[in-house]
């Protein structure tokens, strides 16, 4: 039986005025930005709760309790490398991610080869190990109504 593992997760964060807006550690320029207790980077967050998950550890909220102030302004690519050393401690490591995130406004296009890239660096992996998608919902539901924008990941791990 071939050593690999799959997991899944997903994050939502409001969509509020005066914050910035980060998605996969790259600052968007918009009018809202995510509102949470780190930067509120949720694809990242996405993806590090599919990892965690992977290996049933349990999700970011445990590591990284949106109650400890010393994860206040997070920058989320920092818990992300910390994950990776996590999943590295106990023998296994990424074989691809593939993520969507939902997001009515800005469009996302023209940023999602700098997310994919900044999110290979930091894992130390391909560009192509590492999907990046996005999609609106329609103007339906929060994510569509701009109350929010969501992420969605799966991630195999496969033994070092
Ligand atoms: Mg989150």
């Amino acid at each position: 039986m071939t050593a690999i593992r799959i997991g899944n997760g997903y994050d939502i964060h409001r969509l509020v005025p005066e914050r910035p807006l980060i998605l996969g550690g790259i600052k968007i320029d918009h009018s809202l930005g995510l509102l949470g207790h780190s930067d509120a980077d949720v694809l990242t967050h996405a993806i590090m709760d599919a990892m965690l998950g992977a290996l049933s550890l349990g999700d970011i909220g445990h590591y990284f309790p949106p109650t400890d102030p010393q994860w206040a302004g997070a920058d989320s690519l920092k818990l992300l490398e910390q994950v990776d050393q996590l999943i590295q401690a106990r023998g296994w490591q990424i074989g691809n991610i593939d993520s969507v995130i939902v997001a009515e406004r800005p469009k996302l296009k023209p940023h999602i080869a700098a997310m994919r890239d900044r999110l290979a660096t930091v894992l130390k992996l391909q560009p192509d190990q590492v999907g990046v998608k996005a999609t609106t919902n329609e103007k339906l539901d929060a994510t569509g109504r701009e109350e929010g924008i969501a992420a969605y990941a799966v991630v195999l791990l496969v033994q070092s």
